[in-house]
């Protein structure tokens, strides 16, 4: 066949050119991957950086009366020792059975209440290691959700709540408060009153930009909410779930500043983002690649403008800010109508 007749008639000067033409297209997705994760990031600022991890894994620090805070460096959670048991929220996997290690070493008290903040696995995927018959306390959208997985490493909660419910034990109490879906339904906050303590998982970032696309957020208004739900609290420190160290009132102030910075240049970059010129590439019969472009281009403009004004006061700014802008403009869109060159046809 002809296709033998070429390769046996190629030059090592063909081979070359044809090695050129390889390089000229665009790099497949993995190469893509490669070359981005090979870009150095900006330094992560001090604020980002929490207590050591210790070589067993786990930080742990008594952020109140008998709270105390757990973190592996990227996750989190929290128990309460009260006089009569021991409240736990939330089980990382990548915490585990050190949860039960740092318990074991404040007291010899057992479990005897569990509370989900919300249903995902990287926050709850290790409730399997607590008693499977004490309480386990969770949000309705979140026990309806449990029950639909039937996963055995989260037991489906027993206690199930709407709006608000208050766990009592011994010297202890801890309130469960639902305001709405905010990284997803039934996400709560956990607030401890005497102690000063608020928990509220996945929206709030000590130090950091929120993760990527505003913490995959279900509902980015009730996530941009959450920051101002979260402000009517008299707390001293938050327990966010995610990343190095325990967090403060104003870690919520910086954030909420950090997302209000985001919508506010995202929503007019989907105005000012040159239609033409993103376009002129483009294949137009291409549906697809035709918003590709649109919101690629809103994304890239907001990101350009934001992170050079936050790289030095959040880690990971110019790691996850252009899948933030992105989310934004999703959610400008499509929640509060901010629809660009794709408004009401005249
Ligand atoms: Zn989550």
């Amino acid at each position: 066949m002809s296709t033998t007749t070429t390769t046996d008639n190629q030059t090592p000067t063909n081979l070359s050119a044809d090695t050129t033409n390889d390089e000229a297209r665009p790099p497949d997705f993995s190469t893509a991957a490669k070359r981005r994760r090979e870009m150095p990031t900006a330094p992560v600022p001090e604020i980002a950086k929490g207590p050591e991890v210790s070589s067993a894994g786990y930080a742990m620090e008594e952020i109140a009366d008998c709270i105390f805070w757990l973190g592996d460096g990227q996750y989190q959670s929290m128990f309460v020792v009260s006089d009569e048991g021991v409240i736990a929220v939330d089980a990382p996997p990548t915490l585990g059975n050190n949860i039960l290690r740092a318990m074991r070493r404040v007291t010899k008290k057992p479990v005897t209440h569990v509370v989900y903040s919300h249903q995902h696995s990287d926050h709850v995927g290790a409730m399997s290691i607590f008693p499977d018959n004490v309480p386990h306390y969770a949000q309705r959208f979140t026990a309806n959700r449990l029950s639909s997985l039937a996963d055995p490493l989260r037991p489906v909660p027993t206690e199930v709540f709407d709006d608000t419910l208050t766990i009592d034990v011994g010297d202890h109490s801890l309130r469960l408060d639902y305001g709405g879906a905010n990284h997803t339904e039934g996400n709560i906050f956990i607030y401890a009153p005497h102690q000063r303590v608020l928990m509220l998982v996945d929206v709030i970032f000590p130090g950091w930009v929120p993760f990527s696309n505003l913490a995959l957020s279900a509902n980015v208004p009730g996530f941009i909410n959450a920051h101002e739900q979260a402000l009517t609290y008299d707390f001293d420190k938050l327990v966010s779930g995610h990343v190095t160290r325990p967090g403060t009132p104003e870690d919520v102030h910086v954030q909420l500043e950090y997302v209000t910075d985001l919508r506010v240049t995202a929503e007019a970059a989907l105005s000012s983002v040159d239609l033409g010129k993103t376009m002129a590439p483009v294949d137009t019969g291409n549906a697809w690649a035709v918003f590709r472009a649109y919101l690629d281009a809103v994304a890239a403009q907001t990101a350009d403008e934001l992170v050079p004004r936050w790289k030095d006061r959040l880690g990971g700014a110019d790691v996850f800010t252009l899948p933030n802008a992105w989310a934004m403009a999703e959610s400008l869109r499509l929640d509060l109508n901010s629809m660009g060159p794709f408004g009401i046809t005249p």
